[in-house]
């Protein structure tokens, strides 16, 4: 009876093979690829072994940075988490959403909004050509059940769904102090399965290697077909956590275990992958969703040679660390080539021969020329919102910019005209203004900004309703 069990296993194991794994004759598998984007809160495009942070350790991720690409032009849509993590999902500039504003930056717990019905996502586009779908980690796009994960396009979602400093308790002391000696009950965040919660306050010390956990059971569960993983951190956000296992591991402090942990849970989710014989059939992206909140100091990350940080429109608060992972599927290399978050969905699409949404106006390129390695970038530029207005823009190595302010402080808004005009390539830390030497670019780029101008509808934003 076993025997006949065990043959009847294996026959229906070659027959789920055989429908989900063409094997051409040279043996290289032609199925789609699965698609797994790690996205980390706030880390830095200095704060990676890969991207030269001097005591922080990242092993996995500069392996896989070696085996793969390291993008040292990657931006974000955004400065701020939701209109960031919009722009990823969607390929379009939040502003096209309504997932942006100039008077209240992020969502918070007595929002109301969130991402509309209207917008086709990116797990939308990959579950209709057939994939298995999950997001796991921070959401950002709205608390309201018809606003969650499973509502737009994910089959399951584990995580919080918004900031992990957000909605502090009585417990929690005022001011600092309860963000740099946080605890779990200081903040009454959240922890749903799907649509239900599930804990609360979520148990922040163990999100990371729970988040992880979860991501790592989907890829086992559904290994035999094309499946689209969102892994998307709380950390590094403050009020920083990490396991009991990575306190004091890091010469960089509490932040430094914070990454240590991170980049320990990267290896785990590329181990899996490799386990079950998936490293050619997966492409892995990891980013961050904004620069360093440097207002918090120690507990802040580094932009390294990049212009502030978190909530600016400098580098530093959009320029992010990507690494892209596909052995088979990726050249390895480094490319200084532009890329963003916003090419995600276009790319996505067409490595997988997913159909784009129709007549919807994209902000993304397909980028698949410049993961194969064989043609530049289509991306030649980036708009840098803050909130609903353009306050820079970038074309080819010229970037300028209208206005200008911290992201974080006290600081004014500084107006500039001319814009400043910074040469990126030879001063990506835009120290060098060039605009007395430049009057046509300046020309060319404020046509660039009236052209962009002209193709955005005016949709309310979903920030402002409470
Ligand atoms: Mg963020």
């Amino acid at each position: 009876m076993s025997a006949i069990r065990a043959l009847i296993a294996v026959l229906l194991g070659t027959l789920a093979a055989c429908s989900s794994t063409e094997q051409s004759r040279t043996g290289a598998t032609t199925r789609p690829p699965s698609f797994i984007v790690i996205f980390c809160d706030d880390l830095g495009y200095g704060d990676l072994g890969a991207f030269g942070h001097p005591t922080i350790r990242t092993p996995h991720l500069d392996r896989m940075a070696t085996e793969g690409q390291r993008w040292t032009q990657f931006y974000v849509a955004a400065s701020v988490c939701t209109p960031s993590r919009a722009g990823l999902l969607t390929g379009r500039l939040p502003i096209r959403s309504g997932l942006c504003s100039s008077r209240r930056r992020v969502l918070f717990p007595d929002s109301a909004g969130g991402i509309p019905d209207e917008e086709t996502t990116l797990a939308e586009v990959l579950r209709d050509s057939g994939y298995a779908t999950a997001a796991v980690g921070k959401w950002h796009l709205g608390h309201r059940d018809s606003f969650l994960p499973t509502r737009h396009g994910f089959d399951q979602y584990f995580g919080v769904p918004y900031s992990n400093d957000m909605d502090r308790t009585s417990e929690s002391p005022r001011g600092r102090i309860g963000i740099v000696e946080p605890k779990s009950e200081y903040f009454n965040v959240p922890l749903i399965r799907d649509l239900t919660i599930v804990e609360r306050p979520a148990q922040q010390e163990t999100l990371t290697r729970r988040y992880t956990d979860e991501a790592i059971a989907f890829i086992e569960r559904e290994a035999d077909r094309p499946f689209f993983l969102y892994l998307a951190h709380s950390m590094p956000h403050v009020p920083l956590f990490r396991s009991d296992e990575f306190v004091g591991r890091s010469a960089r402090g509490y932040y430094g275990d914070v990454i240590e942990e991170i980049d320990a849970n990267v290896g785990r989710v590329l181990e899996s992958v490799r386990r079950l014989g998936l490293e050619k059939d997966t492409i892995v992206v990891f980013t961050s969703d904004n620069g360093p909140w440097l207002s918090y100091g120690d507990h802040g990350g580094s932009a390294g040679l990049l212009r502030q940080g978190k909530g600016s429109t400098w580098e530093g608060g959009m320029r992010v660390p990507t690494v892209v992972w596909g052995p088979g599927r990726v050249a390895p290399g480094v490319v200084t080539e532009l890329g963003s978050t916003l090419d995600l969905l276009p790319t996505f699409a067409s490595l997988s021969g997913a159909a784009l949404p129709a007549e919807t106006k994209l902000d993304g390129h397909d980028l698949t020329p410049v993961l194969r390695g064989t043609g530049p970038s289509p991306r030649t530029g980036m708009f840098f919102y803050r909130g609903a207005e353009i306050w820079a823009v970038r074309e080819g190595p010229f970037k300028a910019h209208f206005k200008t302010r911290s992201g974080y402080g006290g600081e004014k808004v500084q107006e500039h005209d001319p814009p400043l005009l910074y040469h990126l390539e030879h001063d990506p830390g835009e120290s060098r203004n060039v605009a007395k030497d430049h009057p046509d670019v300046i020309a060319r780029l404020q046509q660039v900004v009236e052209d962009h101008r002209a193709t955005v509808e005016q949709v309310p934003s979903q920030l402002e309703i409470r």
